[in-house]
């Protein structure tokens, strides 16, 4: 730790003094601003979402046991409190914050929690040159002995894993069903797929609080239930918006204030909903569009659980038209000319792998018929979790393109991912699997 870089910190970019972070070029030991020694066990992963710049880290102080947890790094200290940092609770897992500058004023890194956080200072001058672009994740100790292994074997090995994730969801929806029944249990599986990855509360609770059977009376008023309860329609003033969105909008509205007396105490509040850092895709207010239409074509879909047919089930989401919500992103963004899906394929695969095949699999006496099914299912590879499981097990070359676009596959990798990569603070030094593969 070195006071006055701050001349020299001008010339980086927040991202290249990232990027040189991540690649090691600070060192892993520091000494923390109250003069504590700090390790940095492992660098985690590349946040892309919101949150901390790095997620799965873990750090040492004083020698002490490994902590899991984020790291921020800022340009100046003062930036956690002026970009909100300290009231979001996102932050509330950081471990370490690092910075370039002090700034002119003595600054205490605080988590919403109250908890201070340790801090560390870079010194810029000693480093010459911005690093190259790095990758997300870096290749674990596993990637050696998978590569050593024949395909048949490593895809045996994911297989197994993707089994096993494939028995605890067909479990935890037989539970729901028992507590729902068939309908409400599907029905609340699909809104807490549409909302994945950052808005699966908001989603459960959206169905909890409107349960299928409430939504189907409705009738025409359940889209604007389910828009009145997210907390979505409380803005009432149209005029910053475009025509077709003021008429969209205005048709809710005169659905939802009738009803709002008896449903505005469900209604969610704001903050629980994660807007930034979502592809324009995968806005919330987009998967709400897809989940009305779900309720709307009920009985169409509970013949696809029953079918479990990969082909119908993605004819039915491609063909699903939403005059409003094929041309728009959300109620803010321009109009865009091209027609966008509501439902995309990688959407429904993960429907398909979190929802019809786990309860086909349970139901079904020729489960393992099934089982084989599933393990022909195609996925992109649009997952950031995914992308980041394959970049650690199988570094820059995954056995060969074909193999990681299967949702099989994938579910595996993140079974994996999951078990070993989330729990380990070690730097994969301690972790079983590798020596787990020698025994394969
Ligand atoms: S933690 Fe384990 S499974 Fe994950 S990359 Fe390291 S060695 Fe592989």
């Amino acid at each position: 730790m070195r006071e006055g870089a701050a001349a020299d910190a001008r010339e980086w970019s927040e991202h290249e003094v990232q990027a040189l972070w991540f690649a090691g070029g600070f060192g892993k030991n520091f000494t923390t601003s109250d003069g504590r020694a700090i390790s940095v066990v492992q660098f985690g992963v590349w946040n892309r979402e919101a949150g901390p710049d790095f997620a799965e880290a873990a750090v040492s102080l004083d020698g002490g046991a490994a902590q899991r947890g984020s790291i921020e790094l800022d340009m100046e200290a003062a930036d956690w409190e002026r970009h909100g940092h300290a009231t979001n609770d996102d932050y509330d897992g950081v471990v370490l914050h690092v910075f370039t500058q002090r700034g002119p004023r003595e600054f205490f890194t605080r988590t919403s929690q109250h908890r201070s956080v340790p801090q560390v200072q870079l010194d810029l001058r000693a480093i010459e040159e911005p690093p190259n672009a790095q990758p997300d994740a870096k290749p674990g100790r596993c990637v050696a002995p998978l590569r050593a292994l024949p395909l048949e074997k490593v895809r045996e090995v994911l297989l197994g894993a993707a089994q096993f994730r494939m028995k605890r969801k067909s479990a935890a929806l037989a539970r729901l069903a028992e507590l729902h029944g068939p309908d409400e249990s599907l029905y609340q599986a699909l809104a807490t797929t549409l909302g994945y990855k950052a808005n699966k509360l908001p989603f459960t609770l959206l169905a909890q609080r409107l349960p299928l059977k409430l939504l189907r009376a409705a009738k025409d008023s359940a889209t604007a239930l389910l828009f009145g309860v997210a907390g979505f329609l409380d803005q009432r003033e149209l005029a910053p918006f475009d025509s077709p969105t003021r008429a969209f909008l205005r048709g809710l509205w005169e659905q939802w204030w009738p009803r709002r007396a008896e449903f505005g105490r469900l209604a969610l509040p704001r903050e629980l909903w994660k807007m930034s850092g979502q592809r324009p895709m995968n806005h919330p207010q987009r998967r709400l569009a897809a989940l009305a239409q779900i309720v709307r074509h009920w009985p169409h879909i509970r013949a696809l659980r029953d079918g479990c047919v990969p082909e119908a089930t993605t004819e039915f989401f491609n063909g699903l038209r939403d005059e409003y919500w094929e041309h728009h992103y959300t109620v803010t963004s321009k109009p865009s000319a091209s027609r966008m899906a509501l439902v995309g394929e990688s959407r429904v695969t993960e429907m398909l792998a979190n929802v019809f095949f786990p309860i086909a699999i349970s139901h079904d006496a020729a489960g393992s018929a099934r089982w084989e099914e599933f393990t022909k299912l195609a996925a992109p590879l649009t997952n950031r979790r995914t992308e980041t499981a394959a970049l650690r097990l199988f570094g820059d070359s995954p056995p060969d393109a074909k193999f990681l676009r299967s949702a099989a596959i994938q579910q595996g990798l993140l079974q994996i991912y999951e078990d070993f990569c989330q729990r380990d603070a070690s730097d994969c030094e301690q972790c079983l699997f590798p020596s787990q593969l020698a025994k394969w």
